[in-house]
């Protein structure tokens, strides 16, 4: 296993163990409203088919092998920079959005709106920190499959969640949304 490939994993690891924590609370949380769709389920399965189980399949067998490409050895290097910058607002947006998170589409009982921290300036920093997560991927596994697969599925996965949470947050919290998407950018700050 290239070192490319053993970073990748670790964040991966970082990942995890950021998010493992809420995971945990949530479960607690009452929910007032659930909008996940069977088209969700099946992109969020996709998601992690393209996150987690083909890059393994990537790195623990050969069968890929026949996809291999080979890049020189600073873009592998840049993929990294940018891996380290989506697991820092991967950070950044859980303390800020706290137990308000979750996997799908859903509000709870005491669903609070935040617009501190990184949400006072994009709206979507988990959406951004996986728009940087799927650039580094081709850059670290360099095969046409485990590298690109996550890319293609985030792209429909995105273009779709973003509209259907917006308006989820909409008919929630009303004017209040209005005026916060106002200030905010989407994944990249508003200038
Ligand atoms: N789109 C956000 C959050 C993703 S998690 C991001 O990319 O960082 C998805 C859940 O977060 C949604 O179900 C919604 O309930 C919640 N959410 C999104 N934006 C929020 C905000 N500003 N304040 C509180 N909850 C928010």
């Amino acid at each position: 296993m290239d070192i490319f490939t053993v970073i990748y994993f670790v964040a991966i690891v970082a990942e995890m163990i950021i998010r493992a924590p809420l995971n945990q609370k949530r479960r607690q949380e009452k929910m007032s409203e659930q909008r996940v769709t069977s088209q969700e389920k099946i992109l969020l399965g996709l998601l992690f088919l393209g996150m987690f189980f083909v890059p393994i399949l990537y790195a623990a067998s050969g069968w890929l092998d026949f996809a291999n490409y080979r890049l020189p050895a600073w873009t592998g290097w840049l993929g990294v920079l940018i891996l380290a910058g989506a697991v820092f607002v991967f950070w950044h947006a859980h303390a800020d959005l706290g137990l308000n998170w979750s996997p799908s589409l859903e509000i709870r009982e005491k669903h609070e709106l935040i617009t501190r921290g990184i949400y006072g300036v994009i709206r979507h920093p988990m959406y951004a920190s996986q728009w940087l997560w799927v650039i580094a991927q081709p850059l670290l596994l360099q095969n046409w499959i485990a590298g690109f697969l996550n890319l293609l599925v985030f792209i429909v996965f995105y273009f779709l969640r973003v509209k259907t949470e917006e308006q989820m947050m909409l008919d929630s919290f009303g004017t209040q949304y209005q005026e916060y998407m106002k200030k905010t950018g989407g994944v990249l700050p508003k200038l």
